[in-house]
């Protein structure tokens, strides 16, 4: 089994206050996806982030943050304006996927997953196990959840990969974005950021801000400490740049790819 993650950040213009679908990335990456599977055929899960679609309106409600009882209703009408408007993300994205005959099948977060604090503490992933086992492609991604202390909270793309990875022990685990791997600093910022092969500490990091300050899940930072976690549980992941053609065909076909390995070791 292999769990592919494709960033927010290919899929979306995530700087843009409007939500916007990239299709020319969404098709090809669909048809790199379909080319890999018709040559080698095998267990898919896809994760996707929010990008544009989840993150300006998580951060206009401030989900995740403590608010008064009066605020309630309020908040929950938040909680489902973002979860209507990364399922429209979603929506976008298995269309295009069902186009290149991909059997994909959405399993929103919001359906079965709570939280505390911030983090994952119930998902029964039976449901998908069984469509992993009539060959679907389950497609689960950024979305808002019920919190027990915080009665609400947005789950990352990459905090759901954590969690699938560690309960399913996928072979590979490969996340796609927007930048060749992971740099001791933000290279779209800094022209002399040095590229890491393989990255095993946060301290490696000159800067440990966030990326774009839409970003309330964390950014590159939050990507690599959950993959971190993963690390620690011997389970290693390779971020890679998805915006080069090929790329993700090439990773999922278990080619050489320029990449990070997340790994402890
Ligand atoms: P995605 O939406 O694809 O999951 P994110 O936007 O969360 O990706 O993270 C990718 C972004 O992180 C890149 O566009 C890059 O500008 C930024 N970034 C910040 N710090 C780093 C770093 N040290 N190494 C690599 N990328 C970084």
């Amino acid at each position: 089994m292999i769990i592919l993650k494709i960033g927010g950040s290919i899929l979306t213009n995530k700087d843009s206050k409007i939500s916007e679908v990239n299709p020319t990335s969404l098709k090809r990456i669909a048809s790199e996806i379909k080319n890999s599977m018709e040559n080698s055929p095998k267990q898919l899960i896809i994760v996707h982030g929010a990008g544009s679609f989840g993150h300006p309106p998580a951060k206009k409600h401030k989900i995740g943050e403590k608010f008064n009882k009066n605020e309630y209703p309020q908040k929950r009408l938040g909680f489902c304006e973002i979860q209507n408007e990364v399922k429209k993300l979603n929506m976008h994205i298995c269309e295009a996927f069902i186009k290149e005959n991909l059997p994909v099948i959405a399993i929103p977060a919001s359906s079965f997953i709570t939280a505390t604090n911030k983090r994952i503490t119930q998902a029964n992933l039976d449901l998908f196990k069984k469509y992993l086992q009539k060959g679907f492609i389950p497609v689960i991604y950024g979305d808002v959840v019920l919190d027990d202390e915080l009665e609400f909270c947005v789950i990352s793309g990459d905090q759901l990969i954590q969690n699938l990875a560690m309960n399913l022990k996928p072979e590979k685990v490969i996340l796609g974005t927007d930048v060749d791997g992971v740099y001791n600093k933000n290279p779209k910022t800094h022209e002399d950021a040095l590229f890491f092969d393989k990255f095993s500490s946060l301290k490696d990091l000159d800067t440990l801000e966030g990326t774009t300050n839409v970003d309330v899940t964390g950014g590159m930072v939050g990507k690599i400490k959950e993959l971190l976690y993963l690390a620690d549980l011997g389970i290693e992941s390779k971020i890679i740049n998805a915006e080069v053609k090929d790329n993700i065909y090439k990773a999922l076909e278990d080619k050489d790819v320029k990449g990070t390995i997340i790994s402890r070791g």
